[in-house]
């Protein structure tokens, strides 16, 4: 039974993840590299509630025992009593093989560990634990309090006992789960990010201005935002390494990463979370940077 929650990494995700986790009852750690991280993380937290309850679907009293439930930290000796640890840190290989191995060293044997790595195999991570049946891919969508779905990807090694398990906490945060296999982009990330890709070559090679390819596929496709907005929502530095690992991991060429997103990487510009991407957030309204 899951009573405790380790989340690690405080940025967009692990702040949602942590958040819909303390909404649903559970008690929550999260971690970041510094507790001022994590306690930043907490504070976009408790105004993502504040906004809840504003629009009333939580209360006064539900936000405050939710944060409560929340504790802030940079030590992994406080995840010693989590019955699962979702790994949300920045998507990068090395990093989370880095997280996953010293986070098993403080775990008691039963513990389940999970990511929520948008594309790097499970399997893979699941190797560099000490307990690859309990691990698998937990892949919440952004932002987590609203989106419904969670993708759950089993590695070759994940028990079935674990996957039920991390199916019904699904579940018990209030979200549908879907199973992919593991391969590179899952299934949510292998068609969603081409398309994006696409729309930034659709930029670089001037076929059309910002504002014309997101409001074509807006008001063409039914899309509730369009796909440069989307990247910067999602963050481009997230876009580009889950380009990368669908350019790697398939070895075909239709998955290269387009060089404008590179160079917006490159510049420091990943999107919303820095102020800027395929729009500048410094004003009222976003205005397009090219
Ligand atoms: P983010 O940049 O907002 O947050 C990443 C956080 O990880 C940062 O706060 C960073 O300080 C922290 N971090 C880095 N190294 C750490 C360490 N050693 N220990 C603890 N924390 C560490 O990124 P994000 O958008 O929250 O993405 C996090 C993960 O979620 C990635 O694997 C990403 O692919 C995945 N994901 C992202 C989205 C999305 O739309 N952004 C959707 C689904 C899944």
């Amino acid at each position: 039974m899951i009573k405790k929650i380790g989340v690690i990494g405080a940025g967009q995700m692990g702040a949602g993840i942590a958040h819909v986790a303390a909404l649903a009852g559970f008690d929550v750690v999260l971690s970041d590299i510094t507790t001022k991280l994590a306690e930043a993380g907490k504070a976009v937290i408790a105004k993502n509630m504040d906004r809840q309850v504003k629009k009333e679907t939580i209360s006064e009293a539900d936000r405050d025992a939710a944060l409560g439930r929340v504790l802030t930290t940079a030590d992994n000796q406080n995840f010693k009593d989590c019955d699962i640890v979702i790994e949300a840190a920045t998507e990068n290989l090395e990093l989370k093989l880095k997280i996953l191995a010293e986070v098993c060293k403080v775990l008691p044997k039963e513990t389940l560990l999970a990511s929520n790595t948008s594309s790097i195999s499970i399997t893979r991570l699941g190797a560099v634990t000490d307990r690859p049946e309990k691990f698998m891919g937990m892949h919440f969508m952004n932002p987590v309090p609203i989106m419904k779905l969670v993708e759950l990807i089993p590695g070759i090694a994940t028990d079935k006992e674990t996957f039920e398990t991390v199916k019904s906490l699904a579940e018990k945060m209030g979200k549908t789960p879907t199973v992919s296999n593991d391969v590179p982009g899952f299934l949510a990330n292998r068609i969603l990010m081409p398309m994006i890709n696409e729309a930034i070559y659709t930029l670089y090679e001037g076929v059309g201005t910002v504002e014309a390819i997101d409001t074509t596929m807006r008001l063409g496709t039914n899309q509730p935002m369009g796909p440069l907005t989307l990247a910067d929502f999602i963050g481009l530095d997230t876009c580009l390494a889950i380009m990368q690992v669908l350019y790697d991991g398939f070895s075909d060429s239709k998955y290269r990463p387009c060089p404008l997103l590179v160079k917006y990487v490159e510049a420091g510009w990943l999107g919303r979370k820095s102020g800027k991407g395929f729009y500048d957030y410094s004003g009222d309204d976003p205005v397009p940077t090219r």
